[in-house]
């Protein structure tokens, strides 16, 4: 067992989450404004339903409205595109979200290309991907959001660093990829085709994982003093049947070679749903005109 520092994902967004509360409160009692959040799932997917109900306890725990609507899996692109209109003609709703993945027969850029842009607290509809790369204001994709936040947790000053992200997934890689040029690091993606993945891991200061490879990054794919920032969420099956939750880095081994390092879970898990509800009440302030709440 190495020194790395294990950076507390669960701390860091219980703070978050307790000024969101704040601000919700602020919103309610000033403005009469309870901001609510509507999340969609099509489909009986055991763990998208495990999230989505997880979202809605999280909303309501920090004073917020929460709104969920399942439709079947069989239900089509049409029947989803108009529950979407519903939410964005909804007064109550600030945040839309539609869980992914979505059933085979439902192009999902479709759904999000449906979603009000200034409720689209996902930040993937492309209006808001096109705001990101431009460094405007907007509203940025909650896992890459969490990630930059532990990272300063960690680093008063990104500046010069360099920084490669396994993974170029667009909830995952290229948000943050955008995130991290505006934080003035020097940014590599790597992906299944990249030659010698390992070799361009071993240069970061900064390496954020997101392969969906369970243990995939191992300890002699890190520089050492490197921050490791592990995405991955894979469900393993252990020889006896029974079942846990693993990264996409191999944690026990990673540890004694990294400066500060994620666990999996209670690291990037915790911040998404935080930054979700975090993007909410921006959302909801945004489209009052009012001024972006101070969330602490
Ligand atoms: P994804 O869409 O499957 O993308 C995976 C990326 O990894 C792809 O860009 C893929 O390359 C690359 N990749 C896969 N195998 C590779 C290999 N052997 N060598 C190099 N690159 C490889 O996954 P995602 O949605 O971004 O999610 C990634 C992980 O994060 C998953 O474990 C997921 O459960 C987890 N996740 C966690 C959170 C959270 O809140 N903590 C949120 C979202 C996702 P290609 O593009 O070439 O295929």
């Amino acid at each position: 067992m190495g020194g790395a520092l294990v950076i507390d994902g669960q701390a860091v967004a219980a703070r978050l989450r307790a000024g969101v509360a704040a601000a919700a409160a602020v919103l309610h009692d000033r403005h009469a404004i309870t901001p609510g959040l509507a999340v969609v799932i099509v489909g009986e997917d055991p763990a998208s339903s495990i999230y989505v109900r997880n979202k809605g306890r999280a909303s309501i725990a920090a004073g917020l409205a929460s709104f969920e609507y399942r439709l079947p899996a069989e239900a089509t692109e049409a029947e989803l595109v108009a529950l979407i209109e519903r939410l964005n003609a909804d007064e109550r709703v600030d945040g839309i979200l539609v869980q992914l993945p979505l059933p085979a027969a439902i192009d999902p850029q479709c759904a999000i290309g449906a979603i009000d842009p200034q409720k689209d607290v996902d930040g993937f509809h492309p209006l808001n991907v096109g705001r990101l790369w431009s460094r405007l204001p907007n509203l940025v994709p909650c896992t890459p959001q969490g990630c930059m936040m532990l990272l300063r947790t960690v680093h008063d000053d990104l500046c010069g660093l360099e920084a490669v992200i396994l993974g170029r997934s667009q909830i995952v890689g290229r948000p943050l990829a955008a995130l991290l040029v505006a934080a003035d690091c020097t940014v590599t993606v790597a992906h299944s085709k990249s030659r010698d993945p390992q070799a361009i891991c071993r240069r970061a200061d900064i390496l954020v994982v997101a392969s969906g490879r369970p243990a995939m990054v191992k300890a002699d794919w890190i520089k050492r003093g490197a921050t490791v920032i592990d995405v991955g969420i894979n469900r393993v099956t252990r020889p006896d049947g029974t079942t846990h939750l693993a990264g996409d880095v191999d944690f026990a081994a990673a540890r004694a070679v990294a400066g500060a390092i994620t666990p999996v879970p209670g690291g990037v898990g915790p911040m998404t749903i935080a930054c979700l509800l975090r993007n909410t009440v921006i959302a909801a302030c945004r489209r009052r005109g009012l001024p972006d709440p101070d969330l602490g």
